[in-house]
């Protein structure tokens, strides 16, 4: 069942969750701060990126253990996933390519994966 779906500017590829996720996640590493995407995680089962195989580029970096996927019309950064792509394995979907209002409110947790690899936000 969808709850939510999303797609990067130009349309070419789009999402469809089965949640609504519990928080969002905002991370300072040298890569997700250059793209200003703000992730939510799905087991791959709950989050389907419907697109032609031509309509995205990957790209790898450092180990090269994940793929973050853009749009090749429109640049938005869409999602990344793990190089071997296990069922059991997470997707992480750029919340930014939701409607701001179907994400208004949900608790943004803030990732230092610049140096600690942890949340930084306090417990509530
Ligand atoms: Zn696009």
């Amino acid at each position: 069942m969808t709850r939510l779906s999303g797609a990067c500017h130009c349309g070419s590829v789009r999402f469809e969750l089965d949640h609504v996720p519990g928080s969002l996640t905002e991370c300072n590493c040298s890569i997700c701060r250059r793209y200003g995407a703000l992730w939510a995680y799905y087991d791959r089962k709950t989050a389907r990126i419907n697109c032609s195989p031509g309509a995205v580029t990957s790209y790898s970096w450092g180990d090269r253990q994940l793929e973050f996927y853009f749009c090749n019309r429109c640049g938005c950064v869409t999602h990344y996933e793990s190089v071997e792509k296990e069922p059991e394995s997470r997707i992480a979907v750029n919340t930014r390519m939701l409607a701001a209002a179907d994400v208004a409110g949900i608790e943004v947790k803030h990732f230092d994966g610049a140096v600690t690899w942890k949340y930084q936000d306090k417990p509530a």
